[in-house]
C-alpha cells in the first residue's frame, strides 16, 4: 500500500509473461494501437494525442518541458512540494525562466492566487502537479487550466500519482499536457513515461523556432511513431518495451470497463475510509482540509512514535512508504490507495497500522481507526 510501485491486477502481470513478439508483428501493431486509442479515453480527452515511451514519470515531464519552452520562455510552476520543486530544475534545464509559487506545508497554491501571478508577467506555461506524492496535496486542476488559458499560457500538469484516480476531465478542463507513469493508479510496472498533448500543445510544439534539446524526447522523432500505431501501422524509431505495452493495454482496458466515473468515486471511498480511520485513532494528516488528495494519506506519526511503526506494520502484513518531503520526511507516513485498491485492502491496512501502533506502545482504543474506516463505507452504501 505505496504510492508506487502499487499492487498489480494477475491479468496485467501475465500479459507481461507473454512471449516477447516483434514490435512490427500484426498483433502487436493492433495492441499498441488500442492502447493509444484507450489512453485517450482514459484521459477523458477525446482530440488528445497520446505519447507512450519507455522511461519513468519524470521522462514524461522531461518530454513535457523539453518539447514545449525555448530558451528565454518564462514558465510558472504551482509549488506543491517534491515533484513541483523537480518540475522547476526540469523547466531551468531546457533554458525558461521558472518563476515558483509555494503554498505552506501540506496545502497549494489556490486558482486565484495562481491567476494573479499570471497576470503579472508574460508567462509562456504553467506547471502544476496535480497530487504531490510527498504530502498527499492535491491542487484545483481544474480552476488553474482555466486561468492558464485566459492568460494564453499552456497548462501542463504532472499526474503522476493522480491519473486514473483522481477526477481529472482533460478536455472538459482545458488541460494541454497531462502525464504520468504506469506504475501508479495507471496500474503496470515502472517503465512508461505516458502522456496526452491537445491540439494547443502541438501547435506550440510545431511553431519552435528552435529545435527540442533532448533528442530521446523530441516530438519530431516520436509523433510519426505513435501516429502510425494509431493508424494500425508499424513504424520504428526506438523499440517499445513490448510487454509493458500488452500490459498496459489490459490494464486500461480494465479501467475503462470499471468506468472513469466509477473510478473516481471509489478512490474517493477509499480516500475517506482511509482519513477517517487515521483521525479516530488519533493521527493528523499533513494533507491540510480541502487539500487532500484520493490517491494517498500521509499522516504525522502520533506522539512517542517514530518510523520504526513502518517495521511494525510490515509484520502485521502491509507494506506503507516513508517521508519523502524533506522538511518533515522523519515525522510522517504515506499510504496509497489506488489502482484495483478495494475497500477490504483499506480496513486490512488499518487493522495493521493499529496492530503496529499497539508494538509500538502507542495507547489508543484498539478497533477504533478500523470501525471509522467501516462507518464511511456502511454510511456510503446506505
Ligand atoms: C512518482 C512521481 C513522479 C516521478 O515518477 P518516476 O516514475 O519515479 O520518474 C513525478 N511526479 C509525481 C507527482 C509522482 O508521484
Amino acid at each position: 500500500m505505496i504510492p508506487g510501485p502499487i499492487e498489480f491486477e494477475p491479468a496485467v502481470l501475465a500479459a507481461m509473461a507473454q512471449p516477447t513478439t516483434s514490435h512490427v508483428a500484426p498483433d502487436f501493431v493492433e495492441c499498441f494501437g488500442r492502447a493509444l486509442d484507450q489512453m485517450r479515453e482514459v484521459f477523458l480527452c477525446p482530440d488528445g494525442q497520446p505519447f507512450a515511451v519507455a522511461g519513468s514519470g519524470t521522462l514524461a515531464m522531461d518530454m513535457a518541458a523539453s518539447n514545449l519552452v525555448e530558451p528565454g520562455d518564462r514558465v510558472l510552476v504551482v509549488n506543491s512540494g517534491y515533484f513541483s520543486d523537480r518540475f522547476v530544475d526540469i523547466f531551468t534545464r531546457y533554458g525558461a525562466k521558472v518563476k515558483s509559487l509555494s503554498a505552506p506545508l501540506g496545502e497549494a497554491p489556490t486558482a486565484e492566487q495562481v491567476r494573479a501571478a499570471l497576470a503579472k508577467e508574460d508567462y509562456r506555461l504553467l506547471a502544476v502537479t496535480h497530487v504531490d506524492t510527498s504530502t498527499g496535496a492535491a491542487t484545483d486542476v481544474r480552476g488553474m487550466a482555466a486561468a492558464a488559458r485566459e492568460a494564453g499560457a499552456l497548462s501542463v500538469v504532472d499526474g503522476v500519482c493522480a491519473t486514473a484516480g483522481e477526477e481529472m476531465r482533460q478536455s472538459d478542463w482545458g488541460v494541454d499536457v497531462y502525464l504520468t507513469a504506469s506504475q501508479k493508479a495507471i496500474s503496470v510496472p515502472p517503465g512508461l513515461a505516458l502522456l496526452v498533448a491537445s491540439p494547443r500543445a502541438l501547435e506550440r510544439f510545431r511553431g519552435r523556432r528552435t529545435p527540442v534539446a533532448s533528442y530521446y524526447s523530441d516530438w519530431s522523432l516520436w509523433l510519426p511513431i505513435m501516429e502510425a500505431y494509431q493508424e494500425r501501422r508499424a513504424a520504428y524509431f526506438a523499440t517499445p518495451p513490448v510487454n509493458l505495452v500488452a500490459a498496459l493495454e489490459v490494464s486500461l482496458g480494465q479501467i475503462l470497463a470499471e468506468g472513469m466515473e466509477a473510478r473516481f468515486r471509489r478512490h474517493r471511498l477509499l480516500s475517506e475510509m482511509c482519513k477517517a480511520a487515521m483521525g479516530a485513532l488519533g493521527l493528523q494528516l499533513v494533507a491540510k482540509p480541502g487539500f487532500e488528495a484520493a490517491t494517498l494519506t500521509a499522516p504525522y506519526y502520533p506522539a512517542g512514535v517514530d518510523a520504526s511503526l513502518l517495521g511494525h506494520v510490515g509484520k502485521a502484513g502491509v507494506i506503507l512508504a516513508g517521508g519523502l518531503h524533506p522538511e518533515i520526511k522523519s515525522r510522517y507516513f504515506r499510504i496509497g490507495h489506488m489502482g484495483p485498491n478495494t475497500p477490504g485492502d483499506v480496513i486490512t491496512t488499518v487493522g495493521a497500522i493499529e496492530s503496529g501502533l499497539a508494538a509500538a506502545g502507542y495507547r489508543f482504543e484498539p478497533g477504533a481507526g478500523v470501525a471509522a474506516a467501516q462507518g464511511v463505507l456502511l454510511d456510503r452504501a446506505a
